[in-house]
C-alpha cells in the first residue's frame, strides 16, 4: 500500500486551505473528504447547507456557500491535492504509518490532519428541516443580517452561551427576539445572561419548546408553535425566523480513544494544531466551539499544514 505524506479528513474550509497549503509545500497531500453525513449526502461541510456568505473576506458581494468550497477545492485541486470520498470511521495512531480505515479500504500516512469540523444539533422535527434557509439557521452570525430577518421578530431556541449571544446578536436587526428555552433557567454564563436580560429587544418563553415551526406549506417562517413542558397547553408564537442554537457536536467518533478529545468530544490541541498524538494534527470547528467561522476554520488549516509540514521535515521526509 502507498504511503501517503499527509492524508486530510474532512472536506470543508479549513480541510481544503490545509491541502492548499499542503500541495504548495510539495506534499501531494490526499483529501479524504466525507460522504456527506449529516449534510444528506453532500461533501463540504456546513457551508454546502448555507445561503449567502457575507462575512467571508474576498467576496465584497458575497457568495454562496456550495459556491465557495467548489471553488476552494478546485484550488487545492490546482496545486496538486488528490481527494477521494470516503467515510473514515475508525484509525490506528498507535505506530507509524497512520492508519485510516473506512468500511472498504484503508490509507497510510506519514502525517495526518483532522478537520471534520462539527454539525449544529437540530430539534428533529419535520418542518425544521423543510424552512431550513427559508427563515431557519443554524447560525446567526451567518444569516442574522439577510434582508428575510431584518425588522422581524425572531425565535431563538436554547439556553446556553450560543443561544444568548446570538440571541444578543440578532438584536441590532430584528423588531424582537423570543429566547425560548425548555427550563426555567439558563445555562449560558452569568454575564451573558445579565447582558440579554437588560436588553429591551430580548424576551423569554421559559419551560417550551418548539413542537413546529409554521408554515412549511407557505414555505416560509410565519410562528412557532410552543407546548409548555409543565402544562403540556400549545400556543402559536408569531415570529418571521428561527435560529437553532442547542449546541453542536463535533464530528471526532471516529478518533475517539485514538488522541485526546475533551468531554465533548472536541480534539484538544496545544502549540497550534498539534493533537496528543505526534504527527496527527487537527483543525477547524472539530477543534474550535469559541469561533466556528469559515475564515477560522480555513486559518487554523493553514496553520495545520504548516504544522505538518515542519513536523515531517524534523522527521528527515
Ligand atoms: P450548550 O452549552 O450545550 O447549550 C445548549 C442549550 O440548548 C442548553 O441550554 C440546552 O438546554 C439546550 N438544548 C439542547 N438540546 C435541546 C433540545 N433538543 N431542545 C431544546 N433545547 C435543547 O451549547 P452552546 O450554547 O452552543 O455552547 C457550547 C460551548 O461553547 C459552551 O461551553 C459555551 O460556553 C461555549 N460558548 C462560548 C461563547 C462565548 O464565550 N462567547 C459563545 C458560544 C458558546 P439545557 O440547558 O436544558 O440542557
Amino acid at each position: 500500500m502507498a504511503i501517503e505524506n499527509v492524508v486530510i479528513v474532512g472536506s470543508g474550509p479549513s480541510a481544503y486551505t490545509a491541502a492548499v497549503y499542503a500541495a504548495r509545500a510539495n506534499l501531494t497531500p490526499l483529501v479524504v473528504e466525507g460522504e456527506g453525513g449529516r449534510n444528506e449526502g453532500i461533501p463540504g461541510g456546513q457551508l454546502m447547507i448555507t445561503t449567502e456568505v457575507e462575512n467571508y473576506p474576498g467576496f465584497p458581494k458575497g457568495v454562496q456557500g456550495p459556491e465557495l468550497m467548489q471553488l476552494m477545492r478546485e484550488q487545492a485541486e490546482r496545486f496538486g491535492t488528490r481527494i477521494e470520498t470516503g467515510w473514515i470511521d475508525r484509525v490506528d495512531f498507535t505506530k507509524r504509518p497512520f492508519t485510516l480505515f473506512t468500511e472498504e479500504k484503508s490509507y497510510q500516512a506519514k502525517a495526518v490532519i483532522i478537520a471534520t469540523g462539527a454539525g449544529a444539533k437540530f430539534l428533529g422535527i419535520p418542518s425544521e428541516k423543510l424552512l431550513m434557509n427559508r427563515g431557519v439557521s443554524a447560525c446567526a452570525t451567518c444569516d442574522g443580517a439577510l434582508p428575510v430577518f431584518r425588522n422581524k421578530k425572531l425565535v431563538v431556541v436554547g439556553g446556553g452561551d450560543t443561544a444568548v449571544e446570538e440571541a444578543t446578536f440578532l438584536t441590532r436587526f430584528a423588531a424582537k427576539v423570543a429566547i425560548v428555552h425548555r427550563r426555567d433557567s439558563l445555562r449560558a454564563s452569568k454575564i451573558m445572561q445579565d447582558k440579554a436580560k437588560a436588553n429591551p429587544k430580548i424576551e423569554f418563553v421559559w419551560n417550551s419548546v418548539v413542537e413546529e415551526i409554521l408554515d412549511s406549506k407557505a414555505g416560509k417562517v410565519t410562528g412557532v408553535k410552543l407546548r409548555n413542558v409543565n402544562t403540556n397547553e400549545t400556543a402559536v408564537y408569531d415570529a418571521g425566523g428561527v435560529f437553532i442554537a442547542i449546541g453542536h457536536e463535533p464530528n471526532t467518533k471516529f478518533v475517539k480513544g485514538a488522541i485526546a478529545l475533551d468531554e465533548k468530544g472536541y480534539v484538544k490541541v496545544t502549540r497550534g494544531t498539534y493533537t496528543t498524538v505526534d504527527g496527527v494534527f487537527a483543525a477547524g470547528d472539530c477543534v474550535d466551539f469559541v469561533y466556528r467561522q469559515a475564515i477560522t476554520a480555513a486559518g487554523m488549516g493553514c496553520m495545520a499544514a504548516i504544522d505538518a509540514e515542519r513536523w515531517l521535515e524534523a522527521q528527515g521526509h
